[in-house]
Order: structure tokens, then sequence, then C-alpha cells
């Protein structure tokens, strides 16, 4: 899901530097993911919260390196939900019977290095500061630094002056970047493609948030924590590997309950990769972004599988959601289900925390639907609240919607605003109110209340 920033509560250095033979560890880490795959075959005893912490646990698990396009990260979370698939015994909807469907798409990486000392003190990765995801790779030992305070820079004239001056092996230290890219209305990432080769550092204040970059930059740019930096800083040792790929192979996993009706469906989606790995020792996890809204869907598969419906319920578990919703984009170009057999979609991104209830993205374009799903929630009392919401591009429903599919996006309201960053953890998603939000959707997309 695409937010706004938003101020972290804290901070916990997430540092794991394990150096042992990569075999060993890709056996470890397939024992881990058979080991907990093997504890979780008792599901059918679990209630909608023990079902959606388990599954949330395991997408957040090391095994999966942050479900993004490092160490086959997204590849491994796809696996294990096809296993989910193929557990609750749902049908495929492809022509060549499998669950997925392929795409690719170019996609910049940090799989190796990523150190940054500052006047000797090394910075921890992801916890005290980020690197910009187009950057290149960069090395340096001890190279001082020259500062430069943007706040001084009033004009265009003034700041093609400064770029100008910038030599390609330097290291400098920008000051106030990020109000002088309000001043100019630039996107940070705009503000970072504009600079020419070189090794920058943008002191910043506000929240630390991470990205995918489908393309790469001149310059290495660094986003630092203010108050991980000395005051002055002299100079800086830097080791950063990237790698740009071309063709980085993708898949959807999708698969269906029949329906008495079996060509009409109703769709459940959730997006199921994430930022992945930036460089070998920080991990995203993306607890609430979306493992949450995937281990939901993977629940509503295991209830629909034993509860099959009137019309055919389909689920698809998009990847390339954080590089810019790149798996919906390709389903609704090449539709696997036709998309005018697809009655309405229900996607859900962000469900780690509904203490506040949750809001319906498309609300205002789909009025019928939204009075139905607040009416179940009025007789039942599930959520505290619903909220209306009108069009947005912020998830896998805009593409649908956009093509004509009815489609309602719902994201849970509650937690500590952990966002694309290393702190959204799998502890962190409290699940209040999750299992209220489930019965919600079962009522909404199921029985005789089909929207
Ligand atoms: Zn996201």
């Amino acid at each position: 899901m695409i937010l706004p920033n938003s101020n972290p509560k804290s901070f916990n250095p997430l540092i794991r530097r394990i150096k042992v033979h990569a075999s060993l560890i890709r056996r470890i880490k397939v024992q881990t993911l058979l080991l907990l795959f093997a504890s979780t075959l008792v599901a059918s005893a679990q209630t909608e919260k023990e079902s959606i912490q388990t599954n949330i646990n395991i997408l957040t698990s090391e095994a999966m390196h942050g479900r993004g396009y490092v160490m086959h990260g997204a590849e491994q979370a796809s696996i294990f939900i096809q296993r989910r698939f193929r557990e609750y015994k749902l049908k495929a909807v492809t022509a060549d019977g499998s669950f997925i469907q392929g795409y690719s798409f170019p996609v910049n990486t940090f799989p190796g290095k990523m150190s940054l000392s500052v006047d000797g003190k090394e910075l921890a990765p992801g916890a005290d500061f980020l690197i910009d995801a187009a950057s290149t790779s960069y090395s340096c030992t001890d190279k001082p630094v020259k500062t430069l305070d943007l706040a001084t820079i009033t004009s265009k004239g003034g700041w093609r002056k400064a770029l100008s001056s910038f030599k390609e092996q330097n290291v400098y230290c920008l000051e106030n970047a990020d109000s002088f890219c309000k001043v100019f209305s630039l996107r940070p990432t705009e503000f970072a493609a504009s600079l020419p080769r070189g090794c920058y550092i943008l002191p910043q204040k506000s929240k630390l948030t991470w990205d995918v970059a489908q393309d790469t930059i001149e310059a290495t740019v660094f986003y630092v924590r203010k108050d991980a930096l000395p005051a002055g800083i002299k100079s800086v040792t830097v080791n950063v590997e990237s790698l740009f790929v071309p063709k980085e192979r993708s898949e959807n996993v999708l698969a269906c309950v029949p329906g008495t009706v079996k060509d009409t469906f109703i769709a459940i989606t959730a997006h199921y990769d994430h930022l992945g790995m930036m460089g070998d020792a920080a991990m995203f996890p993306g607890a609430s972004d979306n493992a949450s809204g995937t281990a939901m869907m993977i629940y509503l598969a295991s209830y629909f599988a034993s509860h099959p419906q009137k019309y055919s319920i389909l689920f698809i578990a998009f990847s390339g959601e954080e590089p810019g919703l790149l798996g919906s984009a390709f389903y609704v170009a090449h539709p696997v289900v036709p998309l005018a057999q697809i009655k309405f979609l229900t996607n859900i991104d962000i469900m780690g925390d509904a203490t506040d209830g949750v809001t319906v993205v498309n609300a205002t374009e789909y009025p019928a639907q939204f009075e139905l799903l607040k009416k179940i929630n009025d007789a039942n009392h599930y959520i505290p609240v619903i909220k209306s919401r009108g069009k947005a591009a912020n998830s896998d429903h805009y593409h649908f919607s956009e093509a004509g599919v009815p489609s309602f996006f719902l994201y849970s309201n509650g937690g500590k605003g952990f966002y694309h960053d290393v702190f959204d953890k799998g502890e962190e998603t409290t699940l209040a109110n999750v299992d209220g939000v489930a019965k919600l959707l079962i009522d909404f997309i199921g029985g005789n209340t089909n929207p």
C-alpha cells in the first residue's frame, strides 16, 4: 500500500550478520520452513486470529528475506501460498493447471554489501540509514566529506551552480535537503535523480521510509537519521553493492473455490511481495504490509474451501505491488478469469491492527455495496467503525476498478505506524479486531449477501 510518511515511535537496530557456508544456510532455511509448515498442519482447529498470526509469522520469517526481489524472497512466499492453496484443495484457473501467472519487470536491488561508517562509527542499515532505492554501487575508505547547507540555496540558478560543482568521486553531506525539496516541489526521489555521480548523505529529521525502484540513478544517496550523525561529519567509509535486474521474473498466485454458478466470480486479492533486503543485513519483514492481508486472504481461502458458495470465489495473491502495482496491472492486461466474469473484487492490504476499524477505498464509487457492508457490521458489531473513502491508486484494486470491475480496497486502522521500515515485524501486529474483519468479509462475500 502507498501511504504518506508517519513518525516511528522507537528505533531498534536490526542487524543480522551470519557468515555460514551458503549451502548450510539454505539447508537450515528449508528445515525451518518445513517445521513451520508442519506446525501449522493442525490449522483446522485454529481461530481466525491464530490462523492469521501463524501465516504472518511464516511470511515474515528470515527464510522469506522480506518477500522482495533478492535471495528469491518473493519466490519463497509464492511457493508457500501455492502450498496453502493445494492444502485447501483449491482449483486452478490457469490453462496449464498451475496456480501461477508469470511475468517480469525491471528492478534495482541491493543483494550484497551495505555499510556506512561516519567518523569511524558504523551505522545500522535500516535503523540508522536507508539508501535511495535507485542508487548505484559505491565504495570508499575514510574519504573526507564536504558539507553544503541547502537552506543557503534559494534559486534554481543557485542549485544548478551547486550541481556543476559536485565532483564525481567525492562525498557530500547535503543539509536540509528535505526542506529544499519542499521549497522546490521536488519528491526526494526526483532530487536524488538530479544528483551527478558521487556519494551523498542526506540527514533526515522525519521517519525513514524505504521503497523499491525500477530504474537506477547516477548517484549513491543515503538518507540518514540526523540524530545518528555526529555534528560536522569529517569522513566516511562506504561499501554498497547494487545490482540492476532488467527482467526480474515474478508471478501472481491464483486459484478458486468453484461455486454452483461456476462462471461468475467474487475475487479476494492481496499482494504478497514486500521490500526484501537492503544489503545482506537489513530485512524488511512487511508484517503489516502485506503479510497481514495475505494471511487474511489465506484464512478466507481455508474458510470458503470448506464452505463453497453460489458464486465461485477467486483468490489472487499479487507480486510486484511494491515496485508499482505491477502484478495487478499485468493481470488486468492479461486476465486469466475474464474481467467481465468478476462480479466484485475485495483487495486487502494492511490488516495487522483494526483497533479503529477499517477504511474502504472506492466506497463512494460503489455506494450500494458499501451500504451492504455497513448493514452487516451494524447488525453484528464485528468492528468499531467502517470509514468511507473515494478512489485512490494506492493498491491492487486500482487497475481492476479502472477497467470496470467493481472493487473495494480495505485497510485496517490502528497500530504503531511502522510502514516500509525494518520495524514492521510480526510481533508488532496486534491483530486487534482482525477476527471481526474476517467475519465481516465472510458475510459480505458469502451467504445470501453477495455484493
Ligand atoms: Zn507497501
